[in-house]
């Protein structure tokens, strides 16, 4: 059987095709809260990031019945906010963790050549090699050429086929003619190896909507708000519809309930605190800030890997712009929108600054974004599953709580809580296939991405045109054609934003679960982030197509501008203040648009009590 075109699942029927399965549209939401509130899944996941989407897939693709229910919008948490790398960790290898490198390369591998060809790309990177004395720079070129050496010998046997070129050394005129803005009196040579790049939030709504056409129901704006238990066993959970804010609270009934809610894990455990419940693990979030320049800021044809006094900075091309990051402090305020401030933001560009000839400042800056690192601390008892970066326990019969773990390797964690679910079930099911399974839009991608010029010919639309679809939605490409086709005005360049289509933004709507401005704009395309106006200049288009699509009247249209505009505005405002209190303070003053007050994981338990 052609495992990309498998029909487990429960609620898909025979005579729909995968794809009109796994769209994520309006009438979709009715029908899945419907499901909800009647049906009893096998599988109830809470949280719609990489960990909870590629869980819903996991035990989709095995034939449970599942649901996942995200309290916002797909990958609104940590999933959007990441360095978008798919990599092994040369810092791992550094640390001799060799498993942990060995199963990200294998995970880095299989997304690159068959589960999402079409969001995961390679990206070349340069090790510089610092200036320092003639034996210093024997020993660092062998210290780190034999570092880079062992990864691609990882990913080459161990890890599932490389789908990356090889390393290559190069001397100090090889490396500025690759990066002419690197300075030259600050390296002896560099050697440039690859990983891979993804649109993270992309691959995010990929996995879930994959799910969807495998029969998993997909509900956003859905957040659980408590357990329902029988004697000492979860039986399901209390969700509220937040795009239905009058509407009573309702019942989720489901055999097994997965917390993949990463930073917000504690809130799990907190509320079972009345039956004195240990949590298992326990989570703390670690701050990482990235800031977005456009591509001219900075001459190179490669991204950098740079060593800072504490961890690593990426300088990562990005389309046509930078992005550069992380930092990585501890953050206990205001976790759905955590803000960067000044502070972070000086340290970064000092930091890059140290090696680019050209100083990057303020003003080279167009977008800023700050992500929460879920970070396993301590109470790990013993049984959990752990290996050092991710674990799943089982607090309380019926809820499994996985969290910890990376981007990248989303699909073994996925497979570990699922593995535990299945057990629980006593039912015989199928072990985890999603290592087979290509998300929706990567069968045909490679024969889509050679005839793309032929592609374009035909639908009478630039080559350039459809190789920003292909990238973005691999083969699902042919139904954004279809749109333009039988709409000709959804080919028009969004405002502010050229490079994307007034199509994407209606097939968000349409397709991809995408309920709000800020959905569109922040996630589904990234333009929030890569424009100088961070997308204040495109608001008024967007809503203009995404009111079209959804049935906004004027009223609702005006409300959802005025609320992005002031979200803008307040983050512009965060990044002005000295620290992260006063930047959280300025953050604070929009709620999220669907009517988050300030989430420091104390409102639940008011929920609760
Ligand atoms: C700055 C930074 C850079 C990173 N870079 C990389 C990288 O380059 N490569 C890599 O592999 N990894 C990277 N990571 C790590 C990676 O991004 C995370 O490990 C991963 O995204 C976590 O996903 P998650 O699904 O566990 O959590 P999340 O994405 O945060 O998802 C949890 C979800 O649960 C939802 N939720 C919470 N409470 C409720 C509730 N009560 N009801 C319903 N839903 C709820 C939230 O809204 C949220 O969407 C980076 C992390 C950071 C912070």
């Amino acid at each position: 059987m052609n495992p990309g075109s498998a029909t487990v699942g429960v609620v898909r029927s025979p005579s729909e095709s995968r794809y009109a399965a796994g769209r994520l549209s309006p009438i979709r939401r009715v029908a899945d809260l419907r499901r909800l509130r009647d049906e009893q899944f096998d599988v109830l996941v809470i949280g719609g990031g990489v960990t909870g989407a590629g869980a819903a897939l996991d035990a989709a693709s095995r034939g449970l019945k599942v649901a996942l229910v995200e309290a916002r919008d797909l990958a609104a948490g940590t999933s959007s906010r990441s360095s978008k790398l798919i990599h092994g960790g040369l810092r791992y290898l550094e640390q001799l963790e060799l498993h942990l490198v060995h199963e990200a390369l294998t995970e880095r591998g299989l997304l690159t050549s068959r589960l999402a060809p079409h969001l995961v790309r390679p990206v070349p990177i340069l090790v510089p090699l610092p200036a320092a004395s003639p034996p210093a720079r024997v020993w660092q070129r062998a210290y780190y050429g034999l570092g880079v050496a062992a990864y691609d010998v990882f990913a080459g046997v161990f890890g599932n086929g490389r789908g990356m070129p090889l390393h290559r050394h190069l001397t100090r005129d090889g490396a500025r003619s690759l990066f002419p803005s690197l300075r030259a009196d600050k390296i002896t040579g560099a050697i440039r190896y690859y990983d891979g790049q993804v649109d993270d939030a992309r691959l995010v709504v990929n996995l879930a909507r994959t799910a969807a056409s495998l029969g998993a129901a997909v509900v956003t704006s859905a957040r659980v708000t408590g357990f329902v238990r029988e004697a000492r066993e979860v039986v399901g959970v209390k969700v509220r519809d937040l795009e239905a804010p009058d509407s009573a609270e309702f019942e989720v009934r489901a055999h097994t309930v997965v917390a993949a809610t990463g930073v917000w894990s504690d809130d799990m455990s907190r509320m079972l605190r009345d039956v004195g419940v240990r949590p298992g693990l326990r989570v703390r979030a670690s701050k990482g800030v990235h800031l977005v320049v456009p591509r001219s800021a900075i001459t190179g044809e490669a991204g950098l890997i740079l060593r800072t006094p504490t961890s690593v900075l990426f300088v990562i091309p990005w389309g046509g712009h930078w992005i550069i990051g992380t930092t990585d402090t501890d953050w206990e305020l205001d976790r759905s929108h955590p803000a960067a401030s000044a502070r972070d933001i000086r340290y970064l560009l000092d930091q890059v600054n140290t090696v680019l000839d050209r100083p990057l400042t303020v003003d080279d800056i167009e977008g800023v974004y700050a992500g929460l690192r879920p970070l396993l601390s301590g109470e790990a008892d013993s049984t959990s599953k752990l290996s050092r970066e991710h674990a799943v326990v089982e607090p309380m019969l019926g809820l499994l709580l996985v969290a910890g773990g990376k981007y990248t390797t989303y699909r073994v964690m996925a497979a570990d809580v699922i593995d535990r679910a299945v057990r629980r079930l006593g039912r015989p099911a199928q072990p985890s296939r999603t290592d087979q399974l290509p998300l929706l839009g990567a069968d045909g991608f490679a024969a889509a991405w050679r005839d793309r010029l032929d592609i374009a010919r035909r639908h009478g639309v630039t080559a350039g045109v459809i190789e920003h679809l292909l990238e973005r939605y691999g083969t699902l490409t042919v139904h954004l054609l279809a749109m333009i086709e039988a709409d000709p005005a959804l080919a028009t360049p969004l405002a502010g934003a050229p490079e994307y289509l007034a199509a994407e933004i209606a097939y968000a709507a349409q397709a991809e679960g995408a309920l709000h401005l800020d959905d569109v704009l922040t996630r589904r395309t990234r333009i929030s982030f890569e424009t100088a106006h961070r997308g204040a200049g495109t608001a008024a288009h967007a809503a203009a197509v995404m009111g079209d699509a959804l049935g906004w009247d004027a009223a609702v249209r005006a409300r959802e501008i005025e609320h992005y505009l002031a979200r803008v505005e307040a983050e512009r405002q965060s990044q002005k203040m000295p620290d992260d209190l006063t930047a959280d303070a300025a953050r604070l003053g929009v709620a999220d648009v669907r009517g988050y007050a300030a989430d420091r994981g104390t409102d639940l338990l008011e929920v609760e009590l």
